[in-house]
């Protein structure tokens, strides 16, 4: 393996001792952005949870599964913007970890396997103009001869070859693989998180949701929150020496 550059770990520029990496959509929202547009205009709810459900089990890849969910949607990119900026909501809880975050140099970094574009629209919203977080996604493409903006116009293009269209791990390992490094958190909620479940020193996996499943079935060791409220705390517990991150992983609590 290839040494890794400082230009590849941004995060790291602050030389902090915490990191937290976190999925968006469902995760940091209180609605999983993607998952609203094709309920409501591309082939709905229910073959997009017949889809996950295959997912989780193994049958078809994550890749796979979300290009078809995102190709059943037509309707102009900048128009699926504008319902999601006034449909999707901030999680009650992340505003306070953010400020925590940026007063106690702990960077954020979104690992999503949603677009960029729609991120960047969303947290303008969500956060207000000069919000400063690393985003690492996949993306959108005109189709050949349309202009994402018209009927059909757009596609998903995404991050890397992987059968998960974004390996969340691939960002994650840059870290882990350095000598000294920060302790790292992840944040998830479902079927985009599964290349990022292993990879962190604690994992917290939204309630309810399919990640908790998985994680059980796996034995991967994950703490549940309901909202960032709690995540805040134990973040703020284990930089102040109070718990650790090993006993931090209580599972569905
Ligand atoms: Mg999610």
């Amino acid at each position: 393996m290839g040494s890794v550059t400082a230009s590849e770990t941004p995060a790291m520029a602050t030389d902090p001792k915490f990191i937290f990496f976190t999925d968006f959509d469902g995760t940091i929202t209180t609605a999983d952005s993607n998952d609203y547009m094709t309920d409501n205009y591309g082939f709905g709810r229910e073959k997009r949870a017949a889809g996950n459900h295959d997912v989780l089990t193994g049958k078809v890849n994550f890749r796979e599964s979300f290009e078809e969910m995102m190709d059943s949607i037509d309707m102009p990119y900048d128009q699926c913007i504008q319902v999601l900026r006034e449909s999707v909501n901030l999680d009650p809880g992340f505003k306070e970890f953010y400020d925590w975050a940026q007063a106690n140099n702990v960077p954020i970094v979104i690992l999503s396997g949603g677009m960029q574009p729609i991120i960047r629209a969303l947290l303008d919203v969500l956060l207000g103009p000069g919000w400063n977080i690393q985003i690492v996604s996949n993306d959108v493409a005109a189709r050949d001869g349309k202009s994402i903006n018209e009927k059909g116009g757009w596609r998903i293009t995404f991050h890397d070859d992987s059968i998960h269209g974004h390996d969340k791990s691939i960002e994650i390992r840059k870290y882990s693989s350095l000598p000294n490094r920060p302790t790292m958190f992840y944040a998830g909620d479902g079927v985009s998180d599964l290349s990022a479940a292993r990879e962190t020193d604690l994992l917290f996996a939204k309630a309810g949701k399919d990640l908790v499943d998985y994680c059980e079935t796996e034995k991967i060791p994950f703490v549940t929150f309901r909202d960032w409220t709690s995540i805040t705390q134990t973040c703020k517990d284990i930089a102040a020496g109070k718990t650790t991150v090993e006993a931090a992983a209580k599972g569905r609590i």
